[in-house]
């Protein structure tokens, strides 16, 4: 394998994620950040963001030399030793106004590096951008020796270094036949299959999946309020669903809403690139609209269950993360239920295993406490919003002996009913007639 000298500029989920397994590939890695002091964490081995297995292959990169870690761009892309021949963008792009991806990190690198990089260069776009980005990097560079190649990042949190490792596909588009295999070859290790195509269509690819998983998942939440009306039971539906094989078993589980940082960025991000296009994708804003309904479904259910009212009840959260096996709270389900609660006048308390304490500004309003019991304690009802696997085996017996109302709410169909049910608990899952 040829070893190229990669700049990886962003170091959060996807860019720390490349980077150190691009490193683990054999390649030479230097990672760059804006923020200083999130650099000088990892610079100790510190890493900020909960994702097994990335801590051990950042000290291995570094340990090996191949992996370290820069303040800013261009930094990154002035490597001393030879020059840098990939440069990855792995920056944040948030949902901007009217929902449309807001591309000013894009921008603020190619702005900082743009003169710096050297001929022959390849700039990688792995930000989920929208269609035409790779034609306006190359504008904005304004240089005809760096090539622009689109290679959307597909990994999950929580398992993003598996994900990386074992992709289902990789995807490189680039009006650059040779910068775009160049860019599959750092890859060909993986084993995965790798489908070279025009940038568009590789920028359309990552939205296309991220909507029709969303897609889905609206569809599978809508279902569980049917099933629930007419007693059939959604958890039997959706096991028959998913032996046809053209539909599968993953993403049919039900719960409080999908969220997380991608699928609510990029379902509003492609609804306003088919309106720019003058097309009308009712799918996708059908999708939106159900998220809304099932978010104000599962109050209704937690304030039938409290007797009709949640003015000044106590309501124990059990998860605030978006999913589980990650500290990830951006944009979670479980949080915007917690709004919806406490606009009815709830007091909240929630326990997530990542998060033993408040973050300012994200669990405003939830007393965050570190200890299930603390979360039951005096509460006329716990909810179950994130599906932590440790949740199906608390002690409920000992919940039940602090809690106000022997009531339970899983949003995620994650306990098992009869254990609840003998610890004298009231137990209701979604859509399980
Ligand atoms: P993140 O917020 O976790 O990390 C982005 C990092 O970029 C931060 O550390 C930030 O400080 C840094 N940054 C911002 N501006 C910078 C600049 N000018 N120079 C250097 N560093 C800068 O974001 P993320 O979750 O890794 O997502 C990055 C992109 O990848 C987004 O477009 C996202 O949609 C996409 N993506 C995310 C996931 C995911 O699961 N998180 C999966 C696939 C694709």
């Amino acid at each position: 394998m040829f070893a190229r000298r990669i700049a990886v500029i962003g170091t959060g989920y996807v860019g720390l994620t490349t980077g150190a397994c691009l490193a683990s590939l054999g390649h030479h890695v230097v990672c760059a950040d804006i923020d200083a002091a999130k650099v000088a964490r990892l610079r100790q081995g510190e890493i900020d963001i909960l994702e097994p297995g990335l801590p051990e292959l950042v000290a291995e990169g570094t340990a090996a030399g191949r992996l370290s870690f820069v303040v800013g761009a261009a930094a990154a892309v002035q490597q001393a030793e030879r020059p840098v021949e990939i440069v990855f963008l792995c920056v944040p792009t948030p949902m901007g106004e009217g929902g449309a991806a807001d591309l000013r990190a894009v921008q603020a690198v190619i702005d900082e590096v743009g003169a710096l990089l050297p001929a022959g260069c390849v700039v990688v776009n792995k930000s989920t951008v929208p269609v035409g980005t790779a034609a306006v990097t190359a504008e904005m560079l304004g240089r005809d020796d760096v090539a622009v190649v689109s290679n959307p990042e597909f990994l999950r949190e929580g398992t993003a270094v598996h994900d990386f490792l074992h992709p289902d596909r990789i995807v490189v588009g680039s009006s650059s036949q040779g910068a775009a295999e160049r860019v599959a070859a750092l890859y060909a290790r993986l084993g995965a299959p790798t489908q070279l195509t025009d940038a568009a269509s590789a920028e359309m690819v990552k939205y296309a999946a991220n909507c029709f998983l969303a897609m889905k998942l609206s569809y599978v939440n809508a279902l569980a309020g049917l099933c629930e009306q007419l007693g059939a039971d959604v958890l039997e539906v959706t096991e028959g669903m998913g032996y046809d094989r053209r539909i599968g078993q993953t993403f049919l589980s039900p719960g409080p809403g999908w969220g997380g940082s991608c699928f609510p960025k990029d379902t509003h991000a492609l609804l306003q690139i088919a309106e720019s296009a003058g097309v009308d994708f009712e799918l996708v804003a059908a999708s939106l609209r159900q998220n809304t309904t099932t978010r104000a479904l599962v109050v209704d259910k937690v304030r039938a269950a409290v007797g009709g009212s949640l003015a000044g009840r106590r309501i124990g959260l059990l998860g605030l993360t978006f999913k589980a096996g990650t500290d990830d709270l951006r944009d979670s389900p479980a949080l915007a239920v917690a709004a919806l609660l406490r606009a009815e006048g709830a007091e909240l308390v929630g326990f997530d295993p990542a998060h033993s304490r408040a973050v300012p500004g994200v669990t405003d309003g939830i007393d965050v406490v570190d200890d299930p019991i603390d979360a039951a304690k005096d509460a006329a009802a716990l909810v179950v919003l994130t599906e932590w696997p440790q949740f199906r085996t608390l002690d409920w017996t000992a919940l039940g002996g602090v809690i106000e109302n022997r009531v339970v709410v899983d949003t995620r169909n994650l306990l098992d009913g009869d254990i609840l049910r003998r610890a004298g608990f009231t137990w209701m899952g979604l859509g399980r007639g």
